[in-house]
């Protein structure tokens, strides 16, 4: 594939690959042999837009300033998308136009420097390619790619930063979640407000959100489930998914709000399921709903949607002490006919009908 970016390439002189084992790939445990490293600087004198040439480089540790703005006061953004493997041996990135729309909304929102769409684009397929070996091929298995970035600028008084590092590594992973998921309605503590940074895929949201989650699992559930920041009544989403429900034969999911990340899988799911004819609304959902579906039965499904996660079935959620028990799921279970789409979508066995598959060779 011809790249528009120079990017310089060092290789490492022993691959890590041996190491892993591919028939279980906990999430987040192994990293592939590389990564890609872009600068960028307010200030810098030869570069035309700031961004130094990217490169590729043997994965290792980053180094920087006690004094890195990003320490301190939180100037750091992710994303995570996935690479599949494809029936026919290529390789896939899922939707990656619309993450990097993502990433760049987010660092916006954080009042950083946005690399240009080429860095981005042209430096996860020049990654991919050195790293082609690392892509899984197991049906629940991805290379997951994880784009990130600090301010690396070093000064301790509060302020925007002029500096920054942009980070891409990779890993292949299996699904996050391996059995479905007993969440808990939270109504005490909150992950975003209205005008807050909800929407921002930024580090902040998940640093805060960690004690009321350790709290959820000490009472022996897997997640929480957020609710609204002002009345603690209306469901936003979960650590790092967006929700559904399917209550009376519809697939429901709150509506997208400054307090809700916007989530590709979200999108993907609601795409695929209007496309199969099956009801679908974006609506609130407030926790007395929830009740009352509970009570008269009419609630069969509950799941997370999100790239680590995929389509992650809920088979429990607690709301104040009671927890109630969603009904078994099976293969046609709406939620598993919808991943199954999804899947055969990624992996070229059915028409990638909306330009959602990138393919890098
Ligand atoms: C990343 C994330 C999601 C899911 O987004 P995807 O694009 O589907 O991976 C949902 N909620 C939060 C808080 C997230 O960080």
């Amino acid at each position: 594939m011809e790249l528009l970016t120079e990017i310089a390439v060092r290789k490492a002189a022993h691959s890590k690959i041996k190491e892993v084992n591919f028939d279980e790939l906990e999430f987040g445990k192994y990293v592939s042999d590389h990564m890609l490293v872009c600068d960028y600087s307010v200030t810098a004198p030869m570069a035309d837009n700031g961004w130094d040439q990217p490169m590729v480089v043997p994965f290792s540790n980053l180094s920087l300033s006690p004094a890195a703005l990003a320490l301190h006061y939180g100037q750091t953004v992710f994303e995570g998308m996935k690479a599949f493997r494809m029936q026919d041996g290529r390789i896939n990135i899922f939707r990656m136009e619309r993450h990097y729309e993502r990433f760049a909304r987010s660092l916006q929102r954080m009042c950083m420097a946005i690399p240009p769409r080429e860095i981005f684009v042209d430096g996860l397929v020049k990654l991919i390619e050195v790293d082609q070996a690392w892509v899984p091929d197991g049906s629940d298995a991805a290379l997951y790619l994880r784009p990130f970035m600090y301010a690396s600028e070093a000064k301790f008084g509060i302020k925007i930063a002029d500096e920054y590092r942009f980070v891409i590594f990779t890993g292949p992973v299996n699904e996050l979640f391996s059995r479905p998921l007993r969440v808990k309605v939270e109504t005490e503590y909150v992950r975003a407000a209205k005008g807050g940074t909800g929407a921002a895929k930024c580090g902040g949201n998940y640093g805060g959100a960690l004690f009321p989650t350790r709290l959820a699992r000490e009472m022996g559930y897997d997640q929480v489930l957020w609710t609204d920041a002002k009345e603690n009544r209306f469901i936003e989403e979960s650590g790092s998914m967006n929700v559904m429900f399917v209550i009376n034969d519809t697939i429901i999911t709150p509506p997208l709000s400054d307090s809700i990340l916007d989530g590709v899988t979200r999108d993907t799911l609601l795409v695929l399921a209007e496309e199969m004819g099956y009801a679908v609304a974006e609506r609130p959902v407030s926790v007395e709903e929830l009740e009352e579906a509970f009570e008269k039965k009419t609630i069969t499904e509950a799941f997370g949607a999100g790239t680590a996660a995929v389509v992650a079935p809920i088979q429990m959620i607690g709301i104040n002490g009671n927890d109630y028990t969603l009904p078994a799921y099976g293969k046609q279970s709406l939620h598993e006919t919808l991943k199954r789409k999804l899947h055969a979508i990624r992996t070229g066995r059915e028409e990638d009908k909306y330009g959602w598959n990138y393919i890098v060779g």
